[in-house]
């Protein structure tokens, strides 16, 4: 029996990325349902070739095609490659029908992660990571998980990492879309280029490992080939190397913990790869990263007034209505005049997400 996956966001960067690795083992995967936003040719393309039954776009079918593809009963597997927090009652229904849950949407797990955590023990859904930090994560404490101490995520830096400051506020769109190692979608590379994704990802961390923000770090290492660094309590360091490509992580995520033969994957060469530095985060010149993480320690609805804020910020720089310099100040802005509450109900974050995107909005203008 092939297993059964829907792919939501099956247009995008990783949606496309997750295909090609699906084609390469149809022996063992078939594609049952595939969502797009608005590109419904592309995704007509993409059912015809894949054979999917299901293929629906939000902009025909209305946003609850999502989660009729996230609970389809031929799925035992969802990848969730939406992106922003419109992805997040898809994840939480795949987890209460007890699917596997591939993330890529970490805007979901900031948000929310609370509730996604409860819904994955409630519905004995499987949440596994398809950021490639959080991969490497799984991949190095898969069977080792009571032991963990310590994370460090690894941030490329994104195409400023050694850009003056003063140069720095005034950085162009196209500036900011040019990222020295990964392909991606629009919205995750400018948050590359402010920081802003490394909070995200500091936060899915917290949630995805259990571990409080003083034991999850980050350190820039500009050829995006050593992933994360796991600590045990015996002071051992686990890593994972890979070149940069989310076929592997993404790959990993479908078959966890086992791992399938790829031909995909460029062999591992590491004096081709290195040599390999490491350098400390230039945390005050890209305060998104801070804003972030204290939004994450703050707990209840902050990070889901982090997202929300930066989603907003982030449109608006590609839109070229505010300068890169001021993404950050309209994230702190609506951080400062939020009131934290608890998340542990739907509502209250959608609350918080729709009061922050207002005062976002609002500060863009
Ligand atoms: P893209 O922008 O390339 O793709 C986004 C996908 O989501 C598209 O299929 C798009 O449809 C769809 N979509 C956009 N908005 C909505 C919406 N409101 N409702 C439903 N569907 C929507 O993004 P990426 O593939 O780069 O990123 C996807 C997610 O994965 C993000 O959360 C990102 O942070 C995360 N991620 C990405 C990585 C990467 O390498 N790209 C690495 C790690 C994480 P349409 O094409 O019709 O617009
Ligand atoms: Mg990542």
């Amino acid at each position: 029996m092939k297993t059964g996956v829907a792919i939501l966001g099956s247009t995008g960067s990783i949606g496309k990325s997750t295909l090609r690795v699906l084609a390469r083992h149809a022996d063992r995967f078939r594609v049952v349902a595939l969502t797009a936003h608005n590109s419904a040719d592309e995704l007509g393309a993409q059912a015809r070739e894949t054979g999917a039954g299901f293929a629906r776009s939000v902009n025909q079918s209305g946003a609850e095609c999502l989660v009729e593809a996230a609970t389809h009963p031929d799925a035992q597997i969802v990848v969730n490659a939406v992106v922003g927090a419109a992805g997040l009652p898809a994840t939480l229904a795949a987890l209460r029908a007890g699917k596997r849950v591939a993330l890529a949407n970490k805007e979901t797990l900031v948000m929310a992660g609370e509730l996604v955590m409860c819904a994955a023990r409630e519905g004995q859904g499987e949440l596994i990571p398809v950021d490639s930090e959080h991969s490497a994560v799984l991949q190095c404490v898969t069977g080792h998980t009571r032991a963990l101490k310590r994370l460090i995520l690894t941030a490329s830096g994104g195409p400023f990492r050694d850009w003056p400051v003063e140069r720095l506020a005034r950085a162009t769109v196209d500036e900011a879309l040019k990222h020295p190692t990964w392909r991606m979608g629009r919205k995750i590379t400018v948050d590359s280029a402010t920081l802003a994704n490394k909070a995200l990802e500091v936060i899915e961390a917290h949630y995805l490992f259990g571990l409080g923000y003083e034991s999850v770090e980050v350190v820039v290492h500009p050829q995006s080939i050593v992933h994360a660094f796991v600590e045990f309590a015996d002071g051992s360091v686990l890593a994972q190397l890979s070149f940069p490509n989310m076929e592997l992580p993404i790959l990993y995520a479908l078959t966890h913990p086992e791992r399938l033969a790829d031909t995909g994957v460029t062999r591992f060469d590491p004096v081709a790869a290195g040599p390999f530095t490491f350098e400390p985060v230039r945390a005050a010149d890209f305060p998104a990263l801070a804003l972030g993480v204290g939004a994450g320690r703050a707990g209840g609805t902050a990070p889901a007034v982090f997202n929300a804020a930066n989603e907003v910020a982030v449109q608006a720089f590609l839109d070229r209505r505010i300068t890169f310099g001021r993404i950050p100040g309209v994230i702190d802005k609506a951080l400062q005049a939020h009131r934290v509450e608890s998340a542990q109900s739907i509502e209250a974050v959608l609350e918080a997400d729709r009061w922050a995107r207002k005062r976002a909005e609002a500060a863009c203008s």
